[in-house]
């Protein structure tokens, strides 16, 4: 079933999406080699309620925190801990909350200041991609030219491997609803795109292979030859006259140039 939001909705899920935003430009400025995934989730919750949402993810099919904080070969679900971050670190926090009824839900890949070319390369091709992605969420396209764009950039452009056993949704009063976006496939197949569909997009991709497994916590997927994964994600209104992001990593990237630990993972847009 897919559910398609008035204009109403859309203003409310950019409030929520604008509270996720938030929250991570919040995560960015508190991150810091010693601390542990823990304590910034702990914060990050707290900064959700002081801001009169819900934790989204919390409970959510029970898994156990507010953030997704997922570390270096983790991809996506890991479960924030006790392990403290080091300065060669990445870390993809996943961030959803619930306010006025609807889900907000994005991503942001983090690196500390010691990272590789390589792993700083991967991250900045991982984002942009999911603006390749955005660029393709028209009314009249189809939900596969979205996912083409997203693997053609990240596979035959620049040889990285997109992750397939998860995949993009959409969302709105639930955190997954349909359609299925996944980051690979053909462009004019799958769902067509229609005024007022909002999908989380968020591509997933790994620096080696691009299988995965998952560790025996029952959530955390890793990446199968331990190299490092990123994750960026927006919600996206396919609108009238385009695509409407309302998530804004702009509030990240502006934490971040103030956080010396944290590399700044800039793009052209
Ligand atoms: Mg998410
Ligand atoms: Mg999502």
């Amino acid at each position: 079933m897919i559910y398609y939001k008035t204009n109403e909705e859309i203003e409310l899920m950019r409030q929520s999406n604008l509270l996720v935003s938030k929250t991570l430009a919040h995560i960015a400025e508190i991150l810091k080699v010693g601390k542990n995934s823990k304590q910034i989730d702990k914060s990050a919750e707290e900064f959700i309620k002081d801001h009169g949402g819900k934790p989204g993810f919390k409970g959510y099919r029970g898994f156990p925190a507010t953030l997704c904080m997922s570390i270096n070969d983790a991809v996506v679900h890991g479960i924030p801990s006790d392990r403290v971050f080091t300065e060669t670190d990445i870390v993809s926090i996943d961030c959803g909350v619930v306010l006025n009824g609807f889900y907000g839900d994005a991503a942001f890949t983090f690196a500390f200041k010691n990272i590789t070319p390589e792993v700083r390369r991967l991250l900045k091709v991982t984002r942009e991609s999911l603006y390749k992605g955005i660029s393709a969420a028209v009314i009249g396209n189809r939900v596969g030219d979205i996912s083409f764009h997203i693997q053609h950039y990240c596979e035959k452009i620049h040889g990285y491997s997109i992750v397939r056993e998860l995949v993009g949704h959409g969302v709105g009063r639930n955190l997954h609803e349909d359609p299925e976006v996944p980051n690979f496939g053909q462009r004019g197949k799958g769902p067509i795109l229609k005024d007022g569909l909002v999908l989380a997009i968020e591509p997933m991709v790994n620096l080696g292979v691009r299988g995965v497994k998952q560790l025996n916590d029952g959530w955390t997927i890793l990446t199968k030859d331990g190299k490092p994964s990123a994750h960026y994600e927006h919600s996206v209104a396919i609108r009238k006259d385009g695509p409407d992001i309302l998530s804004d990593h702009s509030y990240i990237d502006e934490s971040i140039k103030k956080n010396d630990e944290i590399v700044d993972i800039s793009i052209n847009l």
